[in-house]
């Protein structure tokens, strides 16, 4: 038995009405009675806020329920009696929607990460980006009251701070209240009637607003470079505007890949050009043809590492010094029958002569054939699975298979 029924009459419950049932009839009810529609029931609206901030929280709920309104005044007493149920905690962690983090003592807004594509060319000579930006600013018109003059009302369910206190109670191990945006402002604090709006606005307090930043990439900056516009994020009444950070992203390069200060490519060369002298050009980042020579009778073998010096990136913030140009070299053997058979010969003598095999009697002349190592693996895989097979069948019993 309920000690008073005033805030249940104030909503037209009965006292064992449901949390649901509740704020059906408050939202009915703050529909019928809302300022906007109703600027003469003021009085009426704001019984209706105060009955339903006490029925819609379970523990004020309860106090006034074993005694009345005065037991809510005397503030919070004896809660042992107290517990909610772990449906409550469900809703408020689940339901409404809205932001739990928002925190009241961070007055900065978000911090807004875009990446900016680049290639490894504007990372070597430098480069000058624009991006155009959308960004909310506070509406010049109203300076972000979003009221044309004094429409703004405190919002009747929060009193105005934005947030609402959730208590779940005693529960071991959960934590005993907790805070959610209040769910009638959206956090706002306050509320705007619609016909004291303003107009450029709507209300909203901000507008969008095209923003062009200038990104200088300067020479030898990393892939993952960080750059921060202080305070460029969107603004907000009564919150610093966040940074905007822009984050360079390489694009891969066909040729080069970075390594520091160093740029690597791999180079195929022909058989002759390893084993005689090679002459090969090169494209540089900032469009110079380079052509990359080695010494006449300097062997280039398949996997060796060469460098040029001073042709890799230019150092961040001293671009005249610069790394290395690394080269892996690979070596392109010429196709199968490329030389006619008579002129292999003459090739042959060319090449260092090897000591002839001092070879038995009775010795065999074999033929290489080709070999695929994969392809082999599979071969063998698919035996052994054929033998298993063969294996099980013969080992089961044919009525096991009712088992499976
Ligand atoms: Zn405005
Ligand atoms: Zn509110």
């Amino acid at each position: 038995m309920v000690k008073e029924t005033a805030y249940y009459d104030i909503l037209g419950v009965p006292p064992a009405a449901s949390s649901e049932e509740i704020k059906r009839a408050f939202r009915r009810l703050a529909l019928k009675y809302h300022p906007d529609k109703n600027p003469n029931a003021g009085e009426k609206f704001k019984q209706i806020s105060k009955a339903y901030e006490v029925l819609s929280d379970s523990r004020k709920r309860d106090l006034y329920n074993r005694g009345g309104e005065s037991a809510l005044r005397d503030g919070p007493c004896d809660r042992s009696g107290h517990h909610a149920s772990p449906m409550d905690i469900f809703s408020v962690f689940f339901g409404g929607g809205g932001s739990i983090n928002r925190s009241r003592g961070d007055r900065s807004g978000k911090t807004v990460t875009h990446y900016l594509p680049v290639s490894l060319e504007d990372l070597y000579n430098g480069a000058t980006r624009k991006l155009s930006l959308q960004k909310n600013v506070i509406c010049p018109k109203c300076k972000g009251s979003g009221a044309r003059h004094g429409g703004v009302v405190q919002c009747p369910k929060c009193h105005g701070s934005g947030m609402e206190t959730h208590i779940l109670g005693h529960m071991p191990g959960m934590m005993h209240s907790l805070q959610t945006t209040c769910s009638e402002c959206h956090g706002q604090g306050e509320y705007i009637r619609t016909r004291d709006r303003c107009r450029i606005c709507s209300g909203r307090k901000v507008i969008k607003e095209k923003k062009i930043l200038t990104v200088h990439i300067d020479k030898g900056m990393k892939n993952r470079h960080k750059m921060i516009f202080h305070r460029e994020g969107d603004q907000s009444p009564g919150l610093h505007p966040g940074d905007v950070v822009i984050v360079l992203e390489q694009k891969e390069h066909p040729v080069f890949q970075r390594r520091g200060n160093d740029l690597v490519m791999t180079m195929e060369i022909g058989l002759a050009d390893a084993l005689c002298a090679c002459r090969q050009k090169v494209q540089t980042l900032d469009d110079r043809t380079i052509l990359v020579t080695s010494q006449p009778g300097k062997v280039i073998r398949p996997g060796d590492i060469k460098c040029i010096p001073k042709e890799g990136m230019p150092v961040y913030r001293d671009p005249f010094e610069k790394g290395n140009l690394i080269i892996h070299f690979q070596v392109k053997f010429p196709d199968p029958g490329w030389l006619p058979v008579e002129n292999l010969k003459q090739l042959q003598e060319l090449f260092p002569s090897r000591p002839q095999p001092n070879l038995p009697e009775d010795t065999e002349e074999v033929t290489l054939s080709n070999y695929d190592p994969r392809e082999e693996h599979k071969r063998q895989t698919r035996k052994e699975a054929y033998e298993e097979d063969q294996d099980r069948n013969s080992y089961h019993h044919p009525m096991q298979c009712q088992t499976s």
